[in-house]
């Protein structure tokens, strides 16, 4: 093989790509990663969206800014005195850009001793499996594959007539670099980043508006937990608007003026921010020549099969360019997955059992089936539900809101769904996963020694109330 030709090319080195390089290269198969992501001092930067301007640094920020929240608010009942606390952004904003770099300097370690060729630059695949790179500061040259995964990952969604800068009005990488504390922070949206963004800053002090679109609060889990969180979040100071139709925004006076209706009245708003966080799409743009031979689907993704094929042969695609979820652990389930099938061996995801996480305080984890999705499908069940607030754990930790919710076949009693709204709710979420993986039962869970006294007694709890037998609750 010379030296432009490859067993796998992956182009896109976010969690997606760069863990499917891994375990091809693992596997003995000669592998180039190229990724055009640049940090601020202008050194290579893999990890994609999420190392850089997403997961992580995102977590960074809700972890600072729970510390702040919890010192002012929570420590005194503790019998902690904690007056005159402040914050530096600036320096919480370091923080977050060393973890961020930490793992940067961390995965390129890892191409290193995996024998992986990493390209920081931009790659087009052209057909026959023939892959241009541009490399930052570099001439083009074309490199072959065997194999190509496209793993060019996602991009905001924008608004007709409300023009990011990044400075004034923000999508996500804006939104974790606001150099002090806002007064008003609008934010177009209330999902995933909506919610976490608001909580960041909200917790810091900004008086937080969240505008959105649809009448039902997070229609991706049940209503009763969807209302326990709208709750608890507008207790927490969040201004969360339904039913909004936002119009139009300018900035004028380093002010943002932004204009919408509520289906009743027109209103105008005034923000010293504004972040747009209305959701994202595929990054297909420029990907690919139009020779290619690979489909994409009418909302710009590439289109593939459950095992991740697109339309041209031994060229695959992964993660948030994909359907489903985009999330970062179903982008790496995939390259994992891609790279076995391409070493021949059976790579598997399993699509029923994902996971999904809001890090917000309470957090909201979920798998599997809602019961809207069970009643439109026709499934009989039967639900189990136990609080926090019933948990010895809970109340000595000072930090018992939220209940564990399951949800089971009411024949078979295996597990369909669960939906944990409360602390460490992203923890313990993956028991519930590792039970429906296993095909378990509620049963199954319900005979589980827990240990005691901890927060996850409340999924034990659930699990015992599907059978109306739960012990610290009546039934
Ligand atoms: P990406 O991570 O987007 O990586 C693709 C990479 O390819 C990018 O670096 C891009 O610059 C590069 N690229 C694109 N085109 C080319 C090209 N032609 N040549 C070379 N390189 C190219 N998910 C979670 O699971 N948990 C979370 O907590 C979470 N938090 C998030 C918070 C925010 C603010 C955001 C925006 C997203 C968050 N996500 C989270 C979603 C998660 O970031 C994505 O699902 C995940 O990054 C998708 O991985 P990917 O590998 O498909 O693509
Ligand atoms: P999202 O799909 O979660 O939420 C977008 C929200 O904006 C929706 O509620 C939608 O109804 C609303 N909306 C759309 N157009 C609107 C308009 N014109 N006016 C008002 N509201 C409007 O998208 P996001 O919050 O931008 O996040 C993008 C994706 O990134 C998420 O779907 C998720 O896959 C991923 N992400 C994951 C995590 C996590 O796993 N914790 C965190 C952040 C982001």
């Amino acid at each position: 093989m010379s030296d432009n030709e490859f067993d796998v090319i992956f182009i896109g080195g976010g969690p997606g790509g760069y863990a499917g390089a891994i375990r091809t290269a693992q596997l003995g198969l000669k592998t180039l990663l190229i990724d055009d992501r640049q940090g601020d001092d202008g050194k290579a930067a893999p990890g994609g969206t999420c190392l850089n301007v997403g997961c992580i640094p995102s977590k960074a920020l809700l972890d600072s800014s729970k510390h702040f929240h919890h010192i002012q608010h929570d420590y005194k009942e503790h019998g902690i005195d904690t007056d005159g606390v402040s914050i530096d952004v600036a320096r919480m904003l370091e923080r977050k850009r060393k973890v961020v770099k930490q793992l940067n300097a961390g995965l390129i370690q890892l191409f290193k001793a995996n024998k992986i060729e990493f390209v920081n630059g931009r790659g087009k695949l052209f057909s026959e499996r023939q892959v241009e790179i541009t490399p930052h500061g570099g001439d083009a040259y074309t490199v072959s594959g065997k194999h190509v995964v496209l793993a060019a990952g996602s991009v905001p969604f924008s608004i007709p007539g409300i023009e990011v800068d990044n400075e004034h009005i923000l999508d996500n990488v804006g939104a974790l670099e606001i150099a002090e504390v806002p007064d008003r922070l609008g934010i177009i949206g209330a999902g995933v980043i909506g919610l976490e963004m608001g909580s960041v800053w909200g917790r810091l002090g900004a008086e937080v508006v969240i505008l959105e679109a649809l009448d039902s609060f997070l229609p991706a889990i049940d209503r009763d937990m969807a209302r326990l969180a709208e709750r608890e979040f507008k207790k927490q100071g969040l201004d969360i608007r339904m039913g909004c139709r936002v119009s139009g925004a300018e900035v004028s006076d380093g002010k943002v003026k932004l204009r919408y209706s509520d289906g009743k009245d027109e209103h105008e708003e005034q923000f010293d921010k504004l972040l747009v966080a209305v959701g994202r799409k595929a990054a297909s743009e420029d990907l690919m020549a139009d020779d290619a031979g690979v489909d994409l689907t009418e909302r710009g993704q590439v289109a593939v099969d459950d095992h991740c094929r697109t339309t041209a042969e031994n060229i695959w695609a992964i993660g948030d360019l994909v359907r489903g979820p985009m999330l970062a652990h179903k982008a790496s389930e995939e390259g994992i997955a891609v790279a076995e099938l391409i070493a021949g061996q059976a790579g598997h995801i399993g699509f029923d059992t994902i996971p999904w996480v809001i890090y917000t305080d309470p957090e909201i984890a979920w798998v599997g089936k809602t019961e809207a999705q069970l009643e439109e499908a026709g499934i009989e069940y039967r639900s189990g539900s136990f609080p926090f607030a019933a948990t010895g754990r809970g109340l000595a930790m000072g930090n018992a809101v939220g209940q564990v919710k399951i949800l089971a076949d009411a024949e078979t009693d295996a597990i369909l769904g669960c939906q944990i709204i409360g602390a460490q709710a992203s923890e313990f979420i993956g028991e519930v996963v590792v039970a429906m993986e296993f095909h378990g039962a509620a049963e199954d869970l319900a005979r589980i020694v827990h240990a005691h006294p901890t927060l996850s007694e409340a999924v034990h709890e659930a699990a015992l109330a599907v059978d109306k037998r739960a012990i610290h609750k009546t039934n």
